[in-house]
């Protein structure tokens, strides 16, 4: 027997979980499955801005050796560019390090921040690579509530109450998935000045900041933190639909003073795998040096808006569900009321879902959310697909008790 070490034993990563492998055996035996599982845009139609895809083959001559562990020279200086925009001026080029996306950069500074048993704060629901990654390397994952009743704003009593003398970062997803949740500048400020308090590395993932309905406007944390350090993310995957690419970045901000030996630690650990995948580099300069082409899609007559105000009106409408106005990002978090639908295992509600209606959804719980009272839905296809499953969606529930 060949077992798995027990370093995954806390290891979980549900969006491609068991249901995923069941919605696949039910494609292989014949069956259509309307996939609203996964952030992947291209697709669902929105596809890479030729420009970029341009850019990244007429440099594929120029990318054939290894580089810079921390990136090409002209993508670190666009991300110092693009930071500077929005208000994170402190920033160096050694500062900057590109990655195979936001998750390896994630896996990087959690393997090397923490020592067993130290604990950094994630908000629930999360990102669940977030929490699987502090477990992976030795850590605890504590959760702090965002509060639906506050359109999922994040609970800060709650949050300051986890603190503990082992706690070692603050986590903040911003826009959040899968909430799409966007946080004001006023909380924004508070949660700096929590974890500068406390002196926790703060780490805000912005994966989505492009993505964002109804005039609301993306602030990052960094730009209000000077006594702590601070490290943002984001990456080609969502904002410029090239997740296929494998591109993200990391800037570290703030208060380097007493944080020399994790660098290098990073630094260590980015030099291991030589460098990130280089191809794809070449297309972050094109990327952020020009206006977001997703922008668009956003916008009253945008097929992202559109798309979004289609999903959470007919999800209202069934009977015993209630969904929160994403204000950014393609996820929604809905309820599922529990004095309608008896839920004990929101797996097994998903699963049921599935098997009856061919739609493949997340459970909640699958964000670290601890009740099973929620579901996510990603909202790309496009509205003649996301309309008609939602009402296969409705029609079935309508008749559904529970698991
Ligand atoms: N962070 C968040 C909040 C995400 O939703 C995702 C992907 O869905 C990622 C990071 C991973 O991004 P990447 O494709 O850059 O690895």
């Amino acid at each position: 027997m060949i077992r798995k070490s027990s370093k995954l034993n806390q290891v979980n990563y549900e969006i491609r979980g068991p249901i995923f492998e069941k919605a696949r055996e039910l494609e292989e035996a014949g069956h259509n499955i309307t996939r609203l599982n996964i952030g992947n845009p291209a697709p669902f139609g929105f596809t890479t801005p030729t420009e970029l895809v341009n850019e990244i083959v007429q440099n594929l001559v120029h990318a054939q050796g290894y580089i810079d562990t921390r990136g090409l020279p002209a993508a670190r200086e666009a991300i110092r560019r693009y930071s500077a925009m929005k208000g994170i001026t402190d920033v160096r080029m050694e500062d900057i390090y590109v990655g195979n996306g936001v998750s390896e950069l994630i896996m990087f500074t959690m393997q090397a921040l923490l020592n067993d048993g130290d604990e950094v704060l994630i908000p629930s629901p999360d990102y669940p690579l977030w929490t699987s990654a502090v477990n992976l390397a030795g850590g605890r994952a504590v959760h702090y509530r965002c509060d639906e009743a506050s359109d999922w704003m994040p609970d800060l009593a709650d949050l300051e109450s986890k603190i503990s003398h082992r706690t070692k970062a603050l986590v903040v997803i911003n826009p959040n998935n899968p909430t799409g949740a966007v946080y004001s500048e006023e909380l924004l400020q508070k949660m700096a000045k929590i974890a500068e308090r406390h002196r926790l590395v703060l780490y805000s993932d912005e994966i989505y900041d492009q993505i964002l309905y109804d005039d609301t406007v993306h602030h990052s944390i960094a730009s209000y933190v000077k006594e702590t350090l601070c490290v943002t993310m984001n990456g080609l995957s969502k904002n410029s639909r090239a997740a296929g690419f494998r591109a993200g970045w990391a800037v570290v901000s703030g208060r380097r003073a007493e944080a020399k030996s994790y660098l290098e630690g990073l630094t260590t650990l980015a030099s291991m795998r030589l460098c990130s995948n280089v191809p794809t580099q070449f297309a972050i300069t094109v990327a952020l040096d020009s206006p977001s082409s997703i922008r668009q899609m956003t916008l009253p007559q945008g097929r992202l808006r559109q798309q979004r105000d289609l999903c959470i009106e007919k999800l209202n409408q069934i009977e015993g569900i209630s969904c929160v106005m994403p204000r950014g990002a393609f996820y929604a978090f809905p309820k599922i009321d529990l004095k309608r639908f008896r839920v004990e295992n929101d797996q097994q509600f998903i699963l049921d879902i599935l098997q009856e209606t061919r739609i493949l959804l997340v459970q909640g719980t699958g964000f670290n959310w601890p009740e099973p009272d929620h579901f996510r839905v990603v909202f790309l296809p496009p509205v003649e697909t996301l309309g008609p499953a939602l009402d296969r969606l409705g029609s079935f529930l309508a008749s559904y008790r529970g698991t």
